[in-house]
């Protein structure tokens, strides 16, 4: 078994230390590799780098475990390695544990999920794992859980273009798991202007962390405000499909 361990915090980040260490502990005899970007790369979304160059510079974490940290987006982690810069073929993609749930409309932001969304592009399966705490950094309980999943999910498979996206409640203890459906988050950004010191304008987008309709049953958001583990499958296909006919029925033939 051939694991790729990458995380959008950057291949330095807490979470893909305690992911790598849990994975290495249930699975002694498996093949671990880890490639991140080297730095933060948080809601870049699936970024594809086309016109610049990618660097990759073998690191070490803090234990001595070998790792491979590129220049672009979480997204062209998983790229550079299963397009043969990692020449052994990969059986799956962990992506995680990332700082801060991503729930709802998060998965288009998200670097943990569209790491995860590559790689099943290229067919290999993929689970996205989120620890929904922005401080607390106990992400133990969450890289054991994608242990457990590691051998489910290659036991079972996943549909094509379809990945799991895992979140854990910031708790002592769990409720139980539940597979869940993409509720809606609610988002606090304000546009912020302020002025650099030449006089002209600069602006910040941020708020107040995002929040969710929690009581909404059945969806991510839900899930984790009552203390379970979610798990959502998600499907790369966007379409509105009980919109659709409606929008055929607009007088729009030329
Ligand atoms: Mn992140």
């Amino acid at each position: 078994m051939h694991i790729l361990v990458t995380n959008d915090d950057g291949v330095f980040a807490p979470g893909i230390f305690a992911l790598q260490k849990a994975l290495h502990a249930n699975f002694p005899d498996a093949q671990i590799t880890i490639m991140a970007p080297m730095v933060n790369q948080s809601a870049v979304g699936h970024r594809k780098t086309l016109r610049d160059p990618l660097r990759i510079d073998q690191v070490k974490m803090v234990d001595g475990t070998l790792a491979h940290a590129c220049s672009g987006s979480p997204a062209d982690a998983v790229s550079l390695a299963l397009m043969g810069y990692i020449e052994d073929k990969v059986d799956i993609v962990v992506s995680g544990v990332n700082q801060g749930g991503n729930m709802g409309q998060d998965v288009t932001y998200s670097g943990t999920v569209t790491a995860a969304m590559e790689s099943v592009i290229f067919g290999v399966p993929a689970i996205a794992i989120s620890y929904d705490s922005y401080t607390d950094q106990e992400f133990e309980a969450g890289a054991d859980f994608a242990a457990r999943l590691v051998p489910v999910v290659l036991d079972h498979g996943l549909p094509e273009y379809t990945l799991l996206n895992v979140n854990i409640p910031c708790r002592d203890e769990f409720k139980g798991v539940q597979v869940t459906r993409q509720g809606k988050r609610l988002y606090h950004d304000r546009l912020i202007v302020r002025e650099d010191p030449q006089g002209t304008p600069y602006y910040w987008i941020g708020g107040d962390r995002p929040t969710g309709e929690v009581e909404e049953e059945g969806t991510d958001v839900w899930a984790v405000d009552k203390g379970y583990i979610s798990i959502t499958p998600i499907h790369l296909d966007l379409t509105n499909a009980s919109f659709s006919p409606e929008v055929a029925g607009w007088d729009i033939q030329p």
